[in-house]
């Protein structure tokens, strides 16, 4: 490949050094490549026009044909302002200019007719545009065919007319200069299956659009290639794993059959069942195991990691559990704790805060092999940690761990790697975890633990505060428990923190009668904890709390869960916090408490948890909101790095992307073919990038 895709940006006419400097600056653009692959973010679609009569508020920038029927003079002084009176078949609007009043008057001959561009506000019954952009209607502009693309800039770029015109220029001058030069990227086979454009072509109509469905398939044919390589990479290293890494064979069922057998507390759901049924084929196959398991809150995933862990400890071998918070990893010990000393097994917790002397007589025992499951934070990870024989890591909450953590864990065990299991309780999106996750095998518990009733949800508004305190007091009547959370957000401490006193206060006096806990982040942790038993134990009624309660407590017994300021929330907090109730027999509800006035997304979110129970679906709405950008764990993953394409958008391409990828590897696994070397040296090149990638296969 010629280097002309590294030539500096400065050396194309009409850049230079100034502006070059600007764009390096500003968009850390550096190169024709980089300029090239600046692509806009939206067209305006210069073939439309609209009548008077179908103007609306919703409206962006729009194009009208109207002729002048009359130009004055309003004001005077600073208020001044020249307003055309226009008209097409359906009706009369007003054109209105504050400045450069004198250059427009001269241009608006009353009876010719104009192109106006510009965004439509209505005052009163009349559509107005203040100064909208405007040319004389021609034979040709009326036909004409143009979708204007429109690029991100700055402030400071506008400033030095490298606006979206300027930088549109700039590709004027760029793509004609490189166009012979742009190599298909893809292989013939796979441009025919699908039915791509070719990469000429899309980078062409990519920045200069032809007609809207050339364009469409440009955008197509874009997206698809990131994804592609996207999947390849990740495909990739999931083969070479699985190749390279042997792992231990673990097929003693010893200790499972003696906790089925007389220990284990409830009957497994299949869906728990089949989750373990896959770790364990994949534990004694003689190949490592890198599995996710995703599993709704409440599907049972403790369960299913103590099972993984007596697989492991049959064998003799040992297992880690690692959370992402002290109190997750608290929340974990308790609960396995429990079932460990049923059967005997030495089970230890270790996180930033166990003491020196504890730790020692840990770092032992798990040398000597005594220690059979360690439960703990980051903690786990230090260097000093050494197993005996680990066999198993269980990794909660993976989407907080980056992936370099996850190799540290493998380096625990020199001559096997450890199997891996990867458990979350945030359902994400299959085509997030496509991504994410592309080099795990998933699986998912998707079914409840028979005799749950779906908990009900209902959204009310501060008004009906009475109403809703009279549900409280009807439910504990009932001998129930009940959760009011407070949102606490680190940026309003303060403000939040009153928000949650206020509300303690109010809900003493609508409640002498009950006890009620209350928990904070301010508080010391032995105070927490101390009231956090009180409720276990249902000594409290209520429990006032910010959202501190969101992963500590498991209370079966509490079946109300109000939450204030609920549109404050994200909807997977939302939903990890309804999942707090509903954990026993009876009839559990959420009340969604929130002000009248609500944003669109607020709203959105709100009707979401009303509507449904399912955490799958909240995930997509969820990534659909906020886009992927901003869910957990992207930022290591490269997904920030997609330039056109977008995960909570186009989830059908990247499904054919992975197809396609999956394809190619299988037929070719090594891309030795020559057809297929367009997508060979693709590879090579994106590889001498993307250090994090390599480092991990
Ligand atoms: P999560 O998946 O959110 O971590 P947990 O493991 O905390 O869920 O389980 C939630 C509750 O369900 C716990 O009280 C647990 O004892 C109970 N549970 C788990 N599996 C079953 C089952 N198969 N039948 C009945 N109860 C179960
Ligand atoms: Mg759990």
């Amino acid at each position: 490949m010629t280097g002309i895709f590294d030539t500096r940006i400065e050396y194309l006419k009409g850049v230079g050094p100034q502006k070059a400097e600007l764009l390096n600056k500003e968009l850390n653009i550096f190169t024709y490549g980089e300029m090239l692959q600046h692509y806009p973010f939206r067209y305006e679609d210069r073939t439309k026009f609209f009548k008077i009569r179908e103007l609306s508020d919703d409206l962006e920038n729009v194009q009208v044909i109207a002729r002048i029927k009359k130009v004055e003079l309003i004001g005077t002084g600073g208020k001044k302002r020249l307003v055309a009176h226009v008209f097409d078949d359906t009706g009369e609007m007003e054109m209105t200019w504050f400045k450069g009043i004198q250059w427009v008057q001269r241009k608006l001959p009353p009876g010719a007719a104009f192109i106006f561009l510009g965004k439509p506000a209505q005052f009163g019954r009349k559509w107005s545009m203040a100064h909208p952009e405007m040319e004389p209607v021609t034979s040709a502009n009326e036909q004409r065919n143009n979708f204007q693309p429109v690029y991100s800039t700055t402030e400071k770029l506008r400033a030095r007319f490298l606006d979206s015109r300027g930088i549109s220029k700039i590709q004027e001058v760029l793509v004609p200069a490189v166009y012979p030069h742009i190599p298909e990227t893809l292989s013939l086979e796979i441009l025919n299956q699908y039915q791509l454009l070719g990469k000429q072509e899309s980078i062409r109509q990519i920045h200069f659009p032809t007609a809207p469905d050339l364009l469409h398939r440009a955008r197509k044919r874009l997206k698809f290639e990131e994804f592609f390589y996207l999947q390849l990479r990740l495909l990739k290293m999931k083969v070479t794993r699985t190749e390279k890494s042997r792992g231990q064979i673990l097929s003693s069922t010893e200790l499972l059959t003696d906790f089925y057998k007389n220990h284990i507390p409830f009957e497994l759901t299949n869906a728990q069942k089949r989750v373990i049924r896959e770790a364990y084929t994949d534990m004694k196959s003689g190949k490592q195991m890198n599995r996710l398991t995703q599993g709704d809150v409440g599907s049972g995933k403790t369960m299913v990691a103590f099972i993984c862990t007596l697989i492991a400890i049959s064998s003799g071998a040992q297992a880690c559990l690692m959370a992402p918070t002290e109190i997750l990893a608290n929340q974990h010990y308790e609960g396995l704790k429990e079932y460990s000393e049923m059967m005997g097994i030495k089970i230890a917790l270790l996180t930033g805060s166990t003491k020196k002397s504890a730790r020692k007589v840990i770092h032992e025992e798990l040398l000597n092999g005594e220690l059979k499951i360690l439960i703990g934070t980051h903690a786990l990870l230090e260097d000093i940690v050494q197993f005996q024989n680990l066999a198993l890591a269980i990794v909660d909450e993976q989407h907080r761990f980056g992936v370099a953590q996850r190799a540290k864990l493998w380096a625990k065990n020199e001559a096997f790697i450890p199997h891996v299991l990867v458990m979350t309780a945030t359902p994400i999106p299959r085509t997030l975890a496509m991504t994410l996750y592309g080099d795990l095998d998933v699986s998912v518990i998707d079914e409840l633990p028979a005799g749950r009733k779906p908990i009900q949800t209902v959204h009310r508004y501060d008004k009906d505060r009475l109403k809703v305190f009279g549900f409280i007091n009807e439910e504990v009547k009932k001998g129930r428990q009940v959760y009011i959370v407070y949102p606490l957000i680190e940026e309003s401490e303060t403000m939040d923190l009153k928000n949650l006193m206020d509300g303690y206060e109010s809900i003493s006096r609508a409640f002498p009668q009950y006890p009620l806990s209350i928990v904070h982040g301010g508080m010391k942790s032995d105070a927490k904890d101390y009231e956090m038993q009180r409720f276990i134990k249902g000594e409290t009624k209520i429990m006032v709390a910010t959202t501190v309660i969101e992963v500590g407590v498991n209370v079966p017994n509490a079946s109300v869960m109000i939450i204030e300021n609920a549109e404050r929330f994200g909807l997977s907090q939302l939903h990890q916090l309804r999942g707090r109730v509903g954990r026993g027999a009876e009839q559990s509800y959420c009340v969604l408490m929130s002000k009248y006035e609500l944003s669109k997304d607020s709203k959105v979110r709100l009707e979401t948890m009303v509507r449904t129970n399912d955490g799958f679906e909240i995930a997509d709405v969820d990534l659909r909101l906020r886009g992927p950008g901003d869910m957990m764990g992207t930022q290591q993953s490269g997904i920030t790095d997609l330039l056109i394409a977008d995960l909570s958008k186009d989830a059908p391409i990247l499904t054919l992307a992975r197809d396609a990828a999956q394809q190619l590897l299988a037929n070719d696994p090594e891309l030795s073919q020559p057809e297929n070397s367009a997508i060979l040296r693709q590879v090579k090149q994106q590889k001498a990038t993307a250090v994090n990638w390599s480092r991990i296969s």
